[in-house]
């Protein structure tokens, strides 16, 4: 009998608010805001620069990074926690293809998200050796594994429908084919169960402040395999980084493990926010959440395609081959998400034409998925998105 993961008194979230956003950042954990008031008043206010040490802020981001590598299927000390994903996205990138520099193309499919694919481009041209930025199709990924490619770089859950590659079979494609992977867990970790050390892949990264709810601007994180973490090179070679960052030498050598991934000084206040949500999951089973957000899922498709026959379902229907949001395609997407915020139920849309909403079963069940069908039918019906107010541009959509 799978139990309940519905806790929503661990979440603080506004009244007449049903939330289907936490994909893109998660909600208030109730514990944060005191946790943070304390950090910033005892820690940082009393101890000043003693904190470093006595409360631990120089270990924080391996603390951290254990405390995600136990929710993506890594082992202890293989993760560390820090910096931005892009940034990180930039590392792994650069130490696959010093451990490949024989061959020439990086691989991604043009499901990816726009940064992911924005800082290949910026190192391949900084590299300045020749190398290609090879984008094809999500489905033709797994016949592009040629034998000229270098690193494999896939994001596992697309941004905008939600469907999933498989990260096994892909994984073993890559590894056939020669290349170094790379996966991006941005819309994976907190979503579901992940054999990240079973994949076999070299590297993953993900950022927290989506179902890992490390709030806004929360840390990104770094997986390095461990037989890797002895030679991989970080790129980015910063003093954090370094294997004796206080005897302040001249010359970079990586620290030992993960820790090398590190860049300059944490965000120690975001990284404390983080460090404490990330304790609504202890004592949660990502196969029992898997479980629930698919029944969500099954009962949204279901109830939204029988009351609001104006959209179009753009994910895979099959719910394996899905993350955990579900997108539809809607003409006047953008008008209609923005009527649909207005009455308390927050999705987001991606253009041209998408409405995506993400199902997060530790504070959202079945009766928010049939008030939230509730409205938007109502808002369908009425065509109550007309108004003009709903059509003005903010600048994140
Ligand atoms: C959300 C997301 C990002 C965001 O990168 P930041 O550096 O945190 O802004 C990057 N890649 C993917 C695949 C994402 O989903």
């Amino acid at each position: 009998m799978t139990q309940s993961v519905t806790r929503k008194h661990l979440f603080d979230l506004p009244d007449g608010v049903i939330y289907l956003d936490g994909n893109s950042l998660g909600p208030l954990p109730a514990a944060v805001p005191g946790h943070v008031a304390r950090m910033v008043t005892d820690q940082w206010g009393q101890m000043l620069i003693k904190g470093w040490n006595d409360a631990g802020w120089f270990t924080q981001p391996g603390r951290v990074g254990d405390m995600i590598a136990g929710l993506i299927g890594a082992p202890a000390g293989s993760v560390v926690a820090g910096d931005t994903l892009s940034i990180k996205v930039y590392q792994a990138l650069a130490a696959a293809l010093q451990m490949n520099p024989d061959r020439r193309v990086v691989l991604t499919d043009s499901g990816n998200f726009p940064t992911d694919v924005y800082m290949a481009q910026g190192l391949l041209d900084l590299i300045g050796q020749g190398h290609q930025l090879r984008i094809v199709a999500p489905e033709d990924v797994a016949q592009a594994m040629t034998d000229d490619i270098a690193a494999v770089m896939l994001t596992q859950v697309d941004y905008r429908t939600g469907r999933r590659h498989d990260m096994a079979s892909l994984t073993q494609a890559a590894h056939d084919a020669g290349a170094v992977m790379i996966w991006d867990l941005a819309h994976s970790a907190g979503a579901f169960e992940i054999n990240l050390a079973g994949s076999g892949c070299a590297f993953a990264v993900g950022c927290t402040y989506k179902y890992l709810n490390g709030g806004p601007g929360a840390p990104a994180f770094i997986y390095v395999r461990p037989d890797l973490a002895e030679t991989a090179r970080p790129a980015l070679q910063g003093w954090m980084g370094h294997n004796a960052p206080f005897a302040f030498d001249m010359d970079y050598q990586p620290a030992g493990g993960v820790a090398r991934m590190r860049v300059g000084t944490p965000p120690v206040i975001q990284m404390s926010a983080l460090e404490q949500a990330l304790s609504v999951w202890e004592g949660v089973s990502l196969a029992d959440v898997r479980t629930a957000s698919v029944a969500l899922m099954e009962q949204f498709i279901a109830e939204v395609e029988a009351r609001c026959p104006q959209l179009t379902l753009a994910s895979p229907r099959d719910p394996a081959q899905r993350g955990s949001h579900v997108s539809f395609r809607f003409d006047a997407g953008y008008a209609a998400m923005q009527a649909l915020i207005d009455r308390g139920v927050i999705g987001d849309f991606r253009a041209p034409d998408i409405m995506r909403f993400g199902f997060t079963p530790l504070y959202l069940d079945a009766d928010d998925i049939t008030g939230a069908v509730d409205i938007m039918a109502d808002i369908l019906t009425t065509e109550a998105w007309r108004d003009a107010k709903y059509h003005v541009r903010g600048a994140v959509t």
